[in-house]
């Protein structure tokens, strides 16, 4: 009776895994033609072969004959024509599909073209999101870069707090700024974690052991410590590299996001050794140095990641 019982379990986790195969397998295809046709609309378009064809307009042409959405026709049609002048993009376009470059269309010129190219080729699509959000900052950060000194910036957040708290903390401020009483919690609470810090680990394997792991996550309470990121943490990062250093330091451990761990490792963040909040993209304007053992490792890690299709961290 307990082996049939077995069996049909198995039966039942068998179906279940070749319906999710099958189900994966077709998602995959369908994304495949969709790319497909969006790369033939700027022509279809051009050439208003749907008026030809008697249809409304190219929205209602794509939508019965392939079931794409208004937004996926604008994309598609905005990132063809924002490529006019870039045929490294162009090309990327060609064999990646127009979405692939959708990110960054707005972002490249023509000197930056072949340097995007490379970037959607190397990087996936959720580390190249981060990467031009951040490209973007500095670029900006650039353009306002005037030598005038500027007030200290502020910005205003709001939290729910039960009332008892909340009258603590009125009372803690008195006639004082919230900025000082703030800044007074966040160095108590670095000295104290500063207290618990424990010793780094020279010649170590690679497992990080449990109290410097806890101490590392504990300085961001696991959410990534990449500057402006709220996400969850999702890798400890060697910020020294481990096949390098052999070590784990409790302040050379940064707990990330999967992003940001990506733009570590594509050599994109300056200052990764600092803390964190000195840390900026690299953009064109900062060059990888090539030849250090860092970005030699870095290499291999995205190879040997690429080659198993995987993420495990190195
Ligand atoms: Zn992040």
């Amino acid at each position: 009776m307990e082996n049939t019982a077995q069996n049909c379990a198995k039966i039942k986790t068998d179906n279940d895994k070749i319906l999710h195969e099958r189900f994966t397998e077709y998602g995959k295809n369908a994304r495949e033609w969709t790319r497909k046709c969006a790369l033939l609309l700027p022509e279809i378009e051009r050439r208003e072969i749907w008026k030809k064809r008697g249809f409304e307009n190219i929205y209602e042409y794509a939508r019965i004959l392939a079931g794409m959405s208004r937004n996926a026709v604008d994309s598609a049609l905005w990132t063809f024509q924002k490529t006019e002048d870039k045929p490294e993009l162009r090309k990327v376009i060609e064999e990646k599909g127009i979405t692939s470059v959708r990110l960054i269309a707005n972002l490249a010129t023509q000197e930056t073209d072949k340097f995007w190219a490379e970037k959607v080729r190397e990087m996936s699509s959720y580390a190249l999101a981060a990467y031009a959000k951040e490209y973007r900052k500095a670029e900006n950060h650039a353009c306002f870069e005037t030598g005038i000194a500027t007030a200290p910036q502020t910005q205003n957040i709001s939290m729910e707090l039960e009332p008892e708290v909340a009258e603590k903390l009125e009372k803690l401020k008195g006639s004082g700024e919230w900025n000082a009483l703030m800044k007074k919690f966040i160095e108590m609470h670095e000295k104290q974690l500063e207290q618990e810090k424990p010793q780094p680990i020279e010649d170590a394997k690679r497992y990080v052991p449990v109290a410097i792991k806890r101490y590392a996550l504990a300085r961001t309470n696991s959410t990534c410590a990449f500057p402006g990121c709220s996400r969850p943490y999702e890798i400890l990062h060697h910020t020294v590299r481990f096949a390098l250093s052999r070590s784990h330091d409790p302040d050379k451990l940064t707990p990330l996001c999967k992003a940001h761990e990506r733009l570590a490792h594509l050599g994109l963040i300056e200052n990764e050794e600092s803390a964190p909040s000195e840390w900026r993209v690299r953009t064109l304007r900062g060059n990888v140095d090539e030849k250090s053992e860092k970005y030699l490792i870095d290499q291999k890690v995205l190879k040997y990641r690429t080659a198993l299709g995987c993420h495990k961290f190195l």
